[in-house]
């Protein structure tokens, strides 16, 4: 979802923004007007996760998945080796990539009991000589989020937070790079947010693609081609939504938690509905369940369809259901959701 405040900010802007005289998808990229909209974009968004100055932010395109090769090709540079935390399919993918470069290691995983947890890791799992290690911080589809930051030492931290980041404040400190695909909490598809520690930067392979050179898209403020400028735009309304309209992120984690726990209290209480992630490492963002049964699952999904609860089925590689309860998913969307799956429960008793 997108929040009624941003599209309808959007459309009132969207023949002229601003008094120019332009739509934002008109603009040059290079134009003031233009440049004006990307500064404030950053400056709102250091602002609003606290990024520390020695980070750069870069706003790019070709998805989050594009990163699982960055990743390797920037920072798979001292000792060629690289630890991973499998902890989902989005990590897995990432892993797999990454092993096209170097010596990846799977240091732990969770797909023993189908990804329903978070591995837990000490210093002395991580390779002394690791580049870097690599988190997914929360696992999308199987509706998990890590509880704790894992300690790496001097070696860089690295997470994927595309299903996470604006949803509570991080301490991006901890980390050496953070990405996002936008499309979760951050704005529409086409744009991607890399935070990155300047240290880090520069000593990519040789062979590394202009396109997915950290240092060069750095030095250039994200312009070396055209950025994605309508998705930047919209990260940018998101950003004034949810400090002028919610209050800041910490208001925002406030009222996440509080809309999930309406939905997990249901879930813990329900004879029929049953969550997959174990307690301690469940999503705020992701809420997986299922009946058991497959053919209740199927119906339950159809009967919310047509009551306009879309997209509710689970990832095809995990089945039952998922509710994805980004940021602009108002309280009111989970308290009907929760009503409708008692009534499906009184039904099938
Ligand atoms: C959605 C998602 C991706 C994939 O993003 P694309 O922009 O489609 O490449 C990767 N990681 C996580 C955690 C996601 O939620």
């Amino acid at each position: 979802m997108m929040a009624e405040w941003v599209l309808n900010k959007a459309a009132s802007e969207m023949l002229d923004y601003n008094g120019s005289g332009q739509s934002v998808m008109e603009m040059s990229h290079r134009s003031a007007v233009y440049d004006n909209i990307i500064k404030e974009t950053e400056a709102l968004l250091r602002k609003t996760l606290n990024i520390p100055d020695n980070y750069k932010v870069l706003f790019l395109q070709g998805g989050a998945s594009t990163q699982f090769s960055a990743i390797p090709l920037n920072f798979m540079n001292k000792n060629n080796k690289a630890d991973y935390i499998v902890s989902g399919q989005f990590s897995k993918k990432a892993f797999k990539e990454a092993q096209k470069y170097g010596d990846v290691k799977a240091i732990a995983s969770s797909e023993d009991k189908n990804f329903s947890y978070i591995p837990k890791i000490t210093r002395a799992d991580i390779r002394e000589d690791a580049d870097y290690v690599y988190i997914c911080y929360n696992n999308t589809i199987f509706g998990t989020t890590f509880n704790y930051i894992p300690d790496t030492g001097d070696i860089p931290l690295v997470a994927d937070m595309s299903s996470f980041i604006l949803s509570q404040p991080i301490d991006v400190t901890k980390f050496g790079l953070i990405f996002a695909g936008a499309q979760k909490n951050m704005g529409p598809a086409g744009l991607t947010v890399v935070i990155v520690r300047e240290d880090l930067l520069g000593n990519a392979r040789p062979d590394t693609p202009v396109m997915l050179d950290y240092k060069t898209l750095a030095d250039n403020d994200s312009m070396y081609n055209t950025p994605p400028t309508y998705s930047i735009y919209m990260h940018k309304l998101v950003l004034n939504w949810l400090n002028d309209q919610i209050g800041g992120i910490e208001k925002m984690a406030e009222i996440n938690a509080a809309k999930a726990k309406i939905l997990y209290d249901y879930l813990n209480s329900s004879k029929l509905f049953v969550a997959t992630a174990e307690k301690e490492f469940r999503s705020l963002m992701n809420v997986c369940f299922v009946t058991g049964d497959k053919e209740l699952d199927a119906e339950f999904c159809k009967k919310a369809t047509e009551n306009g609860f879309v997209n509710i089925k689970g990832h095809r590689s995990v089945g039952g259901m998922r509710a994805s309860i980004y940021n602009a998913m108002p309280t009111e969307g989970i308290e009907k959701l929760v009503e409708f799956m008692k009534e499906f429960e009184n039904e099938h008793k």
